[in-house]
């Protein structure tokens, strides 16, 4: 047993696939201290610039205060409060739809939607480049699971059309976490209207970052109504919004299926009440702040602009997630690695995170970047370019 365990820790090691974790000392920031060294960071999903801010760090004290650190039970027991009430009731406000469902993590929100709604018989399709959580959940929810080339709707079509399970459900990636490219949401939900499927929109990377107010994917476009009782939306708050948690907003009759059947809202303990009270603030902020989005485009087109004489491409993305794609693995180490020796972090993402011969660094850039940040990368990414 143990031998087989170092075997493949020991494979996993040679194929150039091991994680080492870096440990921060200090709040997360794009300037980050990490063994005594200090980083310019294009590395977290903190992209408003939120989690560190200091209204939010006043409101977090005051909500520990106000609710104790610990919740103490789970939802259906006692350990609901009025500051996640109140934090359901606003982001079902603002992202336009009727009710919402807090939870710990993205990762549980995904399993509690997918094994709550779908099981044995059912059939679920999925994009190929989807975040590993909906994988998961969908594994655990023991239905036929299918996955389409990334967003090739004719072939989403061809397998809705085909199925004969009689509850269907299209699971998708509203921004995909590794392009930063952004699914075609209409065009999703009207076939999911039209083969009377469930449309799962896993909006982290959207929440905060698209729509005016940073509402969302079903707000990035003017003029959409992408209201549809077949819609579940899920979006993060641990990511743009600064802080930890997710939601999915939904009809009433959905949110009612996740407390009665969903195993990882009702078997777990509630995210601490002075985290939603936070998330008050976050979302005032996050509605109020649209400078920070703003900044967001400038950086990015700024990014794009300097770097069109660059070595390797940028992937087309209009939103804060910006990868260069590189190729092959070892040079896309290689390349963080040189970046690193300049005191700038940006991740390698390798296989089996993205497919083969794809390895890419992935820029992630925050409102709380300057100007001047942006150059220094831009220029480091010039400068390494001759000698990786
Ligand atoms: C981060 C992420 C999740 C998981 O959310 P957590 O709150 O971090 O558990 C789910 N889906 C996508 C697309 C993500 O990027």
């Amino acid at each position: 047993m143990a031998t087989d365990l170092s075997a493949r820790l020991s494979a996993h090691e040679n194929k150039g696939l091991y994680r080492k974790r870096l440990t921060l000392e200090g709040p997360q920031a794009t300037d980050v201290t990490i063994d005594g060294k200090r980083y310019l960071a294009f590395c977290s999903n903190d992209y408003l610039g939120l989690a560190n801010h200091s209204a939010l760090i006043e409101a977090a004290c005051h909500g520990a205060r106000t609710y104790g650190v610990g919740s103490g039970a789970s939802h259906l027991i006692t350990g609901h409060s009025t500051a996640h009430h109140a934090l359901e009731h606003a982001l079902a406000q603002f992202v336009g739809l009727p009710q919402a469902l807090l939870f710990s993590t993205g990762y549980m929100a995904n399993m509690a939607v997918i094994t709550a709604l779908v099981g044995r018989g059912d059939a679920v399709f999925a994009d190929k480049l989807n975040h590993a959580s909906l994988n998961d959940a969908i594994v655990l929810s023991r239905a036929t699971f299918t996955r389409y080339p990334h967003l090739e709707l004719a072939r989403l079509e061809r397998c809705l059309a085909d199925t004969k399970a009689s509850r269907k459900l299209v699971a998708t990636d509203a921004v995909f976490s590794m392009d930063g490219d952004i699914a075609p949401v209409a065009e999703l939900l009207a076939l999911c209207e039209r083969y009377d499927a469930w449309l799962l929109l896993d909006d982290a990377h959207g929440f905060g970052v698209l729509g005016k107010q940073g509402q969302g994917i079903l707000h990035a476009v003017d003029g959409f109504d992408l209201q549809s009782p077949r819609l579940i939306y899920m979006a993060t708050l641990g990511k743009a919004a600064g802080v930890f948690g997710a939601f999915v907003a939904a009809q009433p009759e959905v949110i009612a299926a996740l407390i009665q059947f969903a195993h990882s809202y009702g078997y777990t303990t509630a995210t601490p009440p002075l985290l939603a009270h936070t998330l008050l603030t976050s979302l005032s902020l996050i509605e109020r702040e649209v400078w920070r989005r703003e900044i967001l485009t400038a950086h990015r087109l700024r990014l794009s602009r300097g770097l069109q004489s660059c070595r390797w491409p940028l992937l087309p993305s209009a939103t804060p997630i910006q990868p260069l794609r590189v190729g092959r693995s070892e040079e896309a180490v290689r390349l963080s690695a040189a970046l690193r020796e300049q005191g700038i972090l940006v991740p390698a993402i390798r296989p089996p995170t993205v497919p083969k011969g794809e390895a890419r660094l992935r820029i992630s850039l925050s409102a709380a970047h300057s100007k001047e940040d942006v150059d220094r990368l831009i220029e480091a990414l010039h400068a390494v370019a001759g000698n990786v």
